[in-house]
This record gives C-alpha cells, structure tokens and sequence, in this order.
C-alpha cells in the first residue's frame, strides 16, 4: 500500500507533541466505553463505526428501557469457555464504577426487581444521549460508515482498512465489533476476522438470549398464550414467563435459559411450580370428586388457561372431551399432573441470529489479559465486549460486561 494513501501516516515535524492514537473498530456499549476511558488517559481518540450512527443497539436493549446492569452482576451469571475472565473486570471497574460513571454522565437511575437497572426516564435514548454528549466533551472522533475491512501491523503501529475510502493509522487498536447477534443494528461477525487475522482463535458460535424453536404443534396451537412457569432444561431453571409461539418457546424464562443451551433435547415446564406433584395430584382428586358432572373441557376452567388446561387434557386422554370429569380414572389424574409438573417440549433448536440478543462464544479469552484487554499475540491490540467469549444472563449482566470490558480496553490502550 502506497504510504500516500495512509492518511495520518507522515511523521510529525521534529519538536511537536506525539500524541499516541487510539482507533476503536466499532461505537456499541463497549466500543463508547473504551473510547471515553481512552481519551480520558489522553491522546487522540476515534471510534470507527460501519454503521450510520453509534450506538444503534442500545437505543435496542431492553424494549426501548434499556437494562443498564445489574448490582447482582458477579462471576456465575457469566458463561464461556473461561467465565473467570471476566474477575479482572470485576475487580477493576465493575457494577459500583458503572453507576458512578453514569450519574457522572448525567444519567440517573433505577433498581427494579431482580436488580435490574434501568435509567429513571425508562428511555435508552437518554442512555445513548448522555454518552453521545460525554464523547463530544471528551473530544473523541466518531466517523460513522466505517467499515473496517482489516487491521494490519505497520511499524510500531497499526494501519486501518475500510471497505470503501482510505486507510488510517493508529498506535493502538481495540476491537469492539460485537458479535453475530442483532445483524441488522450493526454487528455482522467482522470482527472476528479482524482478530483472527492476528492470529487469534474464535470458538463456535450460537445465538443466545433467543427464542427455541420446540417440534410438534402443541406450542403453535396455544400460540399467543403467556403463563408463568418453571423451565427447564438439563440441570438449569428459570422462573418467569413463557409465551406460546408458532414456532416454539419465547419469554424472558426462556430467553434466560438459552444462555445455558448446548445440545439439550428437552425443556420442561412446570405450570404450578408454587405445589409440589402430590399436591397438584390431590386438587384433581377433589377437583373430580366436586365438578365430576362437568364434560373435561371445563375441568379446568378456573384453575388454568383454558386452552392449556385443554391441550394438556387431549396430550394425555386419547377419547374427546366431551366424556364428564368424573369418569376420570386415578391413573389418568396422576398423569394429568405429572404434565403439570413437567410438561416436556421437545427442543429442534434456537431462532436465528436475527432473532438473538447475544452471541454464545467469541475470541478465545485466553490468549487476552483479563486486567487489560490486551492481546497476548499481538502488543497494542485490544478486544472488547461481545467479541470476546464472554456471554452474561439476561437481565443486564451483557451491558455490563460491554461497560466494564470497554473501560478496562481503552484505560490501557
Ligand atoms: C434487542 C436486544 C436487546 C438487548 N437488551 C439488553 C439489555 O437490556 N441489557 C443487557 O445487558 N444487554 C442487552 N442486550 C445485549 C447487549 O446489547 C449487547 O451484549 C451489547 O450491546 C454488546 O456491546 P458491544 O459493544 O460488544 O457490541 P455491539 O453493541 O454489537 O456493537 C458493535 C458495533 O461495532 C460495529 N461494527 C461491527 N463490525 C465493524 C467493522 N468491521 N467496522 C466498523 N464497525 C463495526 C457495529 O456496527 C456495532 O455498532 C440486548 C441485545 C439486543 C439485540
């Protein structure tokens, strides 16, 4: 490449300050945060974004709400192939320096249940406004429909390739691309080719936070219907609401279980998770024994969801429900509430990337050092954020490792 079409590539004149310059590949949550601390410690700071505007997945998180963090955060809601990583950022600028930093930014804030933090004008858009203008007083550079296409070491330095326009040069490089989830605000995968180009390896990667596309008809047919349940799958559960889809699962219970997903076949839901199995087997004892001159369809009109109370009567009685409640046998009754108690779908696989909130995998973090962010293979070169193979529950645990990653990057680029 010709060194005329490097701009920012000619020495300065002898005498002049050398400020170092720091490009950050991509203006999400950790790619804004990198880009503050960064400047904060001084130099010349601009973040590259392929997209039109920075952070467009924020204005995203949380319906529009925008689940800052969570002051539950700690080490077990993270998952990769080296959760661990992730104490150097615990111990460094975690759930406590987020929250300063935001009210420092102007952004005040609420803690609702589970922990979850939300700004008090439920608006993400304040979130992504008071950064916007915290990078303006910082003085960082944003130069939106950059995209970068590669990263190359050029000296002691590092040269910047988009797709379409001239190269740039950096001294320091931090790679807040994302990952493959949500493609449509921004994150396409890219970002892992820049690191794999410097020798970094990527693990497999699987959509998390995502709905589960089960097989049968069962959820299609009670299509639309929420109920609140106990999920499960394998040895890990969630209490919350579950929402009948024509594909499959949906719901926060769900979508917080995929973060555990691999290849599980089954998920079960328990629909009366307040009663233990026996308890649930007496009600419909004593449910036969008082409404026993009404046809099944009703029996359980009043206790459940209709139709799921219907669906759940047809899975397990083959002849039609016109035949009264009280013809119930025992055998019958105790099956009716083992499906209760453990209804099981059988799982065919995730939603698409389209579909997902975060991406399960990412650069290997250990070839990174988790108090830097600092490559292993390569001096200078940082990662942030989704990218990495760090992926958190739902409920604000992704935001603040976007947050806490960022920060830790741009302090030491
Ligand atoms: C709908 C939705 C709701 C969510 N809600 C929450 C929530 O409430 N709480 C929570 O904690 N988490 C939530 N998440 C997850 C959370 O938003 C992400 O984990 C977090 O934003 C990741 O931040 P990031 O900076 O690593 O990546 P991203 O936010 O994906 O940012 C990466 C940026 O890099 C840019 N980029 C990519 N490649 C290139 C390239 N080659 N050149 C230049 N730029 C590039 C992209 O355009 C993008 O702007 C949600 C996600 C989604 C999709």
């Amino acid at each position: 490449m010709p060194d005329a079409q490097i701009r920012r590539l000619r020495s300065p004149p002898m005498g002049a300050v050398i400020l170092s310059r720091t490009a950050v590949i991509g203006g999400g949550a950790s790619g804004i945060a990198a880009a503050l601390s960064a400047a904060k410690s001084g130099g010349e700071v601009t973040i590259y974004e392929r997209g039109p505007r920075i952070g467009r997945k924020i204005l995203a998180t949380g319906n529009g709400r925008c689940n800052m963090t969570n002051i539950n955060a700690s080490e077990e809601h993270y998952h990769g192939a080296h959760p661990e990583f992730v104490r150097g950022a615990v111990n460094r600028f975690w759930v406590g320096e987020t929250l300063d930093f935001f009210s420092r930014i102007g952004v005040l804030y609420k803690v609702e249940d589970g922990g979850r933090v939300y700004p008090y004008s439920d608006q993400a858009s304040a979130v992504l406004d008071s950064l916007r203008r915290a990078l303006a007083m910082s003085g960082v550079n944003i130069i939106c429909g950059f995209d970068v296409r590669s990263v190359k070491k050029h000296g002691g330095g590092f040269i910047i390739t988009p797709y379409s326009g001239s190269p740039v040069k950096a001294d320091k490089v931090i790679i807040s691309s994302g990952g493959k989830a949500a493609p449509d605000l921004g994150s396409n995968g890219g970002g892992y080719e820049l690191l794999k180009s410097f020798g970094h390896s990527i693990t497999s990667l699987r959509p998390s936070l995502v709905q589960l596309k089960t097989r049968g008809d069962t959820a299609k047919r009670l299509k639309g219907i929420k109920v609140n349940a106990k999920a499960s799958l394998g040895d890990f559960c969630e209490n919350g609401e579950v929402l009948f889809t024509d594909y499959g699962l949906s719901g926060p219970a769900v979508f917080s279980l995929t973060s555990r997903y691999c290849s599980q076949k089954l998920l079960t839901l328990d629909i009366m998770s307040e009663y233990s199995f026996p308890e649930v087997a007496d009600m419909l004892f004593e449910r036969r024994s008082r409404l026993g001159n009404i046809p099944l369809e009703d029996f359980f009109t009043g206790m459940l969801n209709k139709r799921v109370g219907q669906t759940i009567l047809k899975a397990v009685i083959q002849s039609p429900l016109s035949r009264g409640a009280g013809t119930l046998t025992d055998a019958e009754i105790r099956t009716i509430a083992s499906v209760i108690k453990k209804w099981g779908f059988e799982i065919e696989g995730t939603m698409s990337w389209n579909n997902a909130q975060v991406t399960k995998g990412g650069a290997r973090t250990d070839e990174f050092d988790p108090e830097t962010m600092e490559s292993k293979l390569e001096r200078g070169l940082f990662a942030a954020g989704e990218v990495l193979d760090i992926d958190g529950d739902c409920g604000g645990y992704n935001l603040q490792w976007a947050w806490s990653s960022g920060y830790i990057a741009g302090k030491n680029a």
